[in-house]
């Protein structure tokens, strides 16, 4: 009998947690969960489902605009947001029981509470129940960072943003990052009036810049009033809502502010550097390929280590660490050539290396199409599909591909097993198209648009 009330303890019901402790109690080990909130975490409860059902509810508009135009005699009519409110909450009601459910089939112990720990085998509860495991895991995700300025107790973040009674008539969205985009892109679509305040030269800063001026101009021709190299100086409540004063001089009044100007891992009161645990310079929490920390009975993994903060690392992460412990199969997270999506309307998909990147890696060959796509072509629309092949001139492997139209998400998956497997450009070209398809486009680029 093992010295330890656990196993494994588990700090954290989010993606990367939630998939540690049910592989680890799936090995054999007796497992115990803490989660202070509500199961699922950032992904599941305040992140990428609410957000993307959100995307799907503010596309209908639109759709119903290119169904007139298809000859249906269709209109949107009014959007009822307390309906959508009702059934989203259900939703995720929903998917909290699959994953408690889930957790409870594998074996593992659940606290509904906060925990920290007390020392590197021990954690407390907030209820004052103390227990010992011999390996504990930090898997608390991360958290929305507000700066600060006079009135920045008035603005909501991405975690509020779900939970809103009503549909505001403006909104000011703050940053130029996906969290940011995706929201002007959602509030746009659903009929609020959209202005965007973003601090540097282009929103979206990582990103392809060729894929993100394509972004920014079909955001601001589909009705948001993007403004860059621009910040909040200072916001004050008035009647009918919130005044800002920008940089640029702008006075404005508007019914909500959503701040979404980055998010920082959530270490902080955990007991982390009490028990030794090595923080970075944010409140990162430092970790090795295995996810171990300098502590070796104390591994961390998701946004809390701020590696690759997307929901689909922290599980893989979460994967390999109790494979590694408890599975007798050690092993590493690839985190190279992980394919994304933005999902701004349109959407952004990209893997591998931007233009950017890839100069500074060698010569390159670059090939590029910007087209109509018959479906919006048709419905009327000027907006163009971007596509776009970075190929490097010595191996011909394709270092990256980014697109930007409807389902770039959907189609950057697909292409990204390809870039994965090392495709070469004429690999893609031996690839007969599939048509008629917007993807066909990425087999029959004929010749580089330049080189560098
Ligand atoms: P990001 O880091 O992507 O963007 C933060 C934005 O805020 C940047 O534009 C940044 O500007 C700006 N900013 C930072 N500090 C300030 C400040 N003091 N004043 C004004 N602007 C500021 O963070 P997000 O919050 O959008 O998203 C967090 C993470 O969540 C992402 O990095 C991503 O990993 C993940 N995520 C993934 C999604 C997906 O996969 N679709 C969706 C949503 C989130 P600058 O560029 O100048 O630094």
């Amino acid at each position: 009998m093992s010295q330890f009330d656990y196993d494994l303890f588990v700090i954290g019901g989010g993606s990367g947690g939630v998939r540690a402790g049910r592989i680890a109690a799936e090995h054999g080990a007796r497992v115990a969960l803490a989660e202070e909130y509500r199961m699922g975490g950032t992904c599941v409860i305040r992140g990428c489902v609410p957000k993307k059902l959100m995307v799907y509810a503010s596309g209908y508009p639109g759709q119903i605009h290119d169904a007139q135009q298809y000859g249906w005699e269709a209109t949107a009519g009014r959007f009822d947001w307390s309906k959508f409110r009702g059934k989203l909450d259900a939703e995720l009601d929903r998917l909290e029981g699959a994953y408690r459910g889930n957790l409870g089939r594998s074996g593992v112990t659940v606290y509904d509470q906060r925990a920290v720990l007390s020392d590197p085998h021990r954690v407390t509860l907030a209820d004052g129940q103390s227990f010992s495991a011999a390996h504990i895991l930090v898997a608390t995700g991360g958290w929305p960072f507000v700066p600060d300025f006079p009135g920045s107790d008035l603005v909501m973040t991405s975690n509020e943003v779900f939970k809103l009674d009503e549909q505001p008539e403006s909104v000011l969205v703050v940053g130029g990052g996906y969290i940011a985009c995706e929201f002007a892109g959602i509030f746009n679509g659903l009929g609020t009036k959209v202005t965007q305040f973003y601090r540097g030269a282009q929103i979206l800063r990582g990103f392809d810049d060729e894929a993100r001026g394509h972004v920014a101009d079909a955001m601001r021709a589909r009705g948001i009033d993007l403004h860059v190299g621009c910040n909040v100086m200072e916001v004050k409540q008035v009647e009918g809502g919130l005044w800002v004063k920008a940089t640029n001089g702008m006075e404005q009044v508007f019914s909500k502010v959503l701040y979404a100007t980055g998010r920082v891992p959530n270490s902080a009161g955990l007991g982390l550097e009490e028990a030794g645990v090595v923080l970075g310079r944010n409140g990162e929490i430092k970790v090795d390929d295995y996810s171990q920390t300098n502590i070796p009975s104390i591994y961390a993994v998701g946004d809390v280590t701020d590696r690759v903060n997307l929901t689909p690392v922290a599980i893989r992460e979460g994967h390999a660490f109790a494979d590694t412990v408890f599975g007798g199969t050690p092993r590493k997270t690839d985190h190279e050539l992980i394919p994304s999506a933005v999902f701004t309307q349109p959407e952004l998909g990209t893997v591998g290396l931007t233009e950017e990147e890839a100069r500074d890696a060698g010569p390159i060959e670059i090939y590029a199409a910007a087209f109509r796509p018959m479906q919006t072509l048709f419905a009327g629309h000027d907006e163009r599909v971007m596509m776009k092949l970075i190929v490097c001139g010595n191996t011909r492997k394709v270092l990256g591909v980014h697109l930007v139209g409807d389902h770039a998400g959907e189609l950057i998956q697909l292409a990204g097993v390809a870039v994965k497997m090392g495709a070469t450009k004429e690999d893609f070209d031996a690839t007969v198209a599939v048509h008629p398809t917007m993807a066909e486009e990425l087999v029959t680029l004929k010749t580089p648009v330049r080189t560098a």
